[in-house]
């Protein structure tokens, strides 16, 4: 995972009246740099609501939308296969009500802190404001580590994760689902657990469930195909398309492999993925039934793609960034492209830019974007197809029903299309034409505001 201490916040200046707000969200979050990074940034794109909705200002909306509603923080204590016993931090942050239940992943990754999981609790609220769907902003998850555990590790330590959250879930309360870290596996296990303890069988209160026991078509591939059918929009802008499009896509888990997919399908060219060991690039054409051998079936790294791959080199020095390319998704992890790596895409030529991962790019690398003209989207509209399918299962679900791929499929780029449209009609409506970054921050915030404006002071 890397480091975020390079991010360079504060590239351009806060509006007049949002300096002193964001003063005392760094006063009030010390040290939780990507939590500050991530207000920032919809801070910088709020700025014209200062004066057109008063009444934001008379409610304290900005001050009460930047406090999370709950912060829940536990102990989760677990054994080994030999029979050590190891202590993990569990998180679970549920930021914002106004919309619908709490809802956002669970994140199991050793860099897991209380900052991130605040900023992305914030992101999520947004994110999910964008999808039109009636859910509320949280996201959850814990500092454990699943690389090299074993299925029984893991096993326990989601059953240990869930003995303390039941309590704090429910379909009308709070509702989640995976993220970095927990997919189909441990989505099981956790479900399991909380249905023996309550013994209820609730399939509403988490989404990325099996086919067979209340899951949903196409919540797997929702992300990363979202993401594409996002970026097939932005294309379409400029009469163009993904066809022959050189693609590089940052990530290979579950987000990477689906925008591979989807993107192939489109006619695009993907010629390079990573893991955190380094990227590889394949000139040929990523082998998709190969990557999805080694990482969803083998659970292994990308050196396996190699071995079987005589196209395909792995490298460890420099950046995935460096390689030139016409479209650049971003489906990996926060802050990946610094100032720096958004400067070599622009030099070599990069058209586009559209994110499956959350706030992938730090404040300088958007600036650069911007300032280049290229498209680019941020990660809370281009990656909402993930939650969006999650809340067509809570759908599905709360009537007992069950769609096909195709329905859900069509529904979820609909769904893609609706975000893209609402973006960039709003950013006309506030006089940033074309900028994917004040529609979608301007849009999620405004629909989240309003409904606090009318639930009163809560
Ligand atoms: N973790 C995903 C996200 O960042 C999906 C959350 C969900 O499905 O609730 O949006």
């Amino acid at each position: 995972m890397r480091q975020t201490n390079n991010v360079r916040l504060m590239t351009q200046a806060l509006h007049a009246d949002l300096q002193p707000m964001f003063e005392i969200v760094k006063q009030v979050n010390p040290g939780h740099q990507e939590f500050q990074q991530a207000v920032y940034e919809v801070m910088l794109s709020i700025a014209p609501l200062a004066g057109s909705r008063p009444e934001y200002a008379q409610w304290s909306i900005l001050k009460r939308i930047c406090e999370p509603e709950r912060q829940i923080i536990f102990r989760v204590p677990w054994v080994t296969d030999d029979g050590k016993v190891e202590i993990n931090r569990g998180y679970r942050v549920e930021f914002n009500s106004a919309l619908g239940p709490y809802k956002g992943g669970l994140r199991f990754h050793p860099s897991v802190n209380l900052s991130i999981i605040k900023f992305l609790g914030f992101e999520q609220t947004f994110k999910n404001s964008l999808t039109g769907m009636p859910i509320g902003g949280g996201k959850g998850g814990s500092n454990f580590d699943p690389k090299g555990k074993s299925d029984a590790e893991i096993m326990r330590f989601c059953q240990s994760f869930m003995t303390e959250l039941y309590r704090h879930i429910g379909e009308y309360t709070d509702v989640p689902a995976g993220d970095i870290g927990v997919g189909g596996r441990e989505i099981g296990y956790l479900f399991g657990q909380y249905k023996r303890i309550t013994n209820r069988w609730e399939a509403g209160v988490i989404t990325g469930k099996g086919l067979t026991w209340g899951g949903a078509q196409v919540r797997t591939e929702a992300t990363g195909y979202g993401t594409v059918y996002f970026a097939q929009e932005m294309l379409a802008t400029r009469g163009d398309s993904f066809d022959g499009k050189r693609v590089v896509i940052s990530g290979s888990g579950n987000v990477a492999i689906y925008a591979v997919e989807k993107a192939q399908q489109f006619g695009a060219k993907v010629i390079a993925v990573s893991d955190s060991n380094g990227y590889v690039v394949d000139e040929a054409g990523i082998d998709l039934e190969l990557l999805k051998d080694v990482k969803e079936r083998r659970r292994e790294r990308l050196s396996a793609y190699v071995e079987e791959r005589p196209s395909a080199r792995l490298s460890v020095h420099g950046s995935i960034w460096d390689i030139p390319c016409d479209v650049a998704l971003p489906c990996a992890t926060q802050n990946e492209i610094l100032g720096h790596h958004a400067k070599k895409l622009v030099e070599n030529g990069v058209q586009l830019v559209a994110e499956g991962s959350n706030m992938p790019t730090d404040p300088e690398g958007i600036a650069i974007f911007q300032d280049a003209k290229i498209l680019y989207a941020p990660g809370k509209a281009s990656n909402a197809g993930g939650v969006a399918t999650s809340a067509l299962e809570m759908q599905q679900n709360a009537s007992r029903d069950s769609w096909s791929f195709e329905y859900t499929d069509n529904h979820l780029r609909g769904i893609m299309r609706g975000i893209h449209d609402t973006c960039i009609e709003t950013a006309e409506t506030y006089g940033q034409p074309g900028d994917y970054v004040a529609g979608a921050n301007l849009a999620g915030y405004i629909k989240v505001a309003d409904a606090m404006v009318a639930q009163g002071v809560i």
